[in-house]
């Protein structure tokens, strides 16, 4: 079901199937995109202040005419907002322009050396405040999970990663897995390049889908929370359409097997610096 949920450690149910909104301009295509979305019965939006749309989504998700608390919407601290109160003013202003009350999920977008800790004070104020259903980071290896979870009042809901084919990172699955902390995928359609693996087309052929909606097929059999974006109206009804099919184990582990230790984005350890 394309609406359907999946609970987080608090409770909280996360629509495990979402929109993600990068490099989607704000404006009309980014209000199109999320209109669409929600028309299709996505019922999770991801974006980030860095995204530079968060005011054509909040306008998409307020004109919509589904009930606020039907739709889950993400977004995360920039980088350079990291800090305690910088955290919470960064806040503030991200709900402005979305021009909601409150956030569904809130993320630490990525790992800064000496600030995350600082940044995760605020995002637990934020959730004790009832500010934000709940609260997460992004691009968190095994080893700054590490870091921040013994200084931790309330632990990462969800850690967002990038996830697909050549980055499977297996280790990390089973280490936030035994945390309660909910994996999600970032770029699960590997930014276009699903089309062109061999593996993931034979798959397709097999079951009349296309290359997109097996990884994402992939990506809910793997229990991982995934976020395929397109700002094209066929594509955001065709990657959701997911439901009428299922993997075998065997196709699971063969996909598994593509793991190539390769990133298509920066890796958390050298980015940002
Ligand atoms: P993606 O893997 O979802 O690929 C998106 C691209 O694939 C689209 O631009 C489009 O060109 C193509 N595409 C999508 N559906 C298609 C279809 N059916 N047929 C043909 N082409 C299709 O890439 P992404 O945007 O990098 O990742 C998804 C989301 O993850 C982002 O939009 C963003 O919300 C999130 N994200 C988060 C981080 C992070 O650091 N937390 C980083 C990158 C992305």
């Amino acid at each position: 079901d394309i609406a359907g949920t999946w609970p987080l450690a608090n409770g909280v149910e996360i629509p495990y199937l979402g929109l993600g909104v990068w490099q989607a301009e704000d404006g009309a295509q980014v209000q199109q995109a999320v209109k669409w979305a929600l028309e299709a019965g996505y019922r999770h939006i991801d974006t980030a202040s860095i995204y530079k749309n968060e005011e054509g989504v909040g306008q998409a998700v307020r004109e919509s005419g589904v009930p606020r608390t039907d739709v889950f919407v993400t977004s995360k601290v920039w980088n350079n907002d990291q800090g305690y109160d910088s955290t919470l003013r960064a806040f503030d202003a991200s709900l402005k322009r979305l021009g909601l009350e409150t956030l569904d999920l809130y993320l630490i977008h990525w790992p800064v050396a000496g600030k995350s800790q600082d940044t995760w004070r605020a995002l637990e104020q934020l959730y004790a405040d009832g500010r934000v259903r709940a609260i997460g980071v992004s691009n968190f290896l095994q080893h700054h999970l590490e870091e921040l979870l013994p200084e931790a009042q309330v632990k990462p809901m969800v850690n967002q990663l990038e996830f697909h084919p050549w980055l499977v990172q297996p280790e990390l699955q089973a280490y936030c897995q035994q945390h309660g902390i909910q994996y999600q995928a970032w770029s699960p359609l590997m930014q276009g390049k699903v089309f062109e693996q061999d593996v993931v087309n034979d798959l397709a052929a097999k079951y009349g889908k296309s290359p997109a909606q097996i990884l994402v097929r992939w990506d809910l059999q793997r229990g991982v929370v995934t976020i395929p974006k397109s700002v094209k109206q066929a594509h955001i009804v065709s990657n959701a359409n997911v439901f009428d099919f299922e993997l075998t184990a065997d196709e699971l582990a063969y996909i598994d097997g593509l793991d190539r230790h390769e990133r298509l984005g920066p890796d958390p350890d050298t980015f940002p610096g």
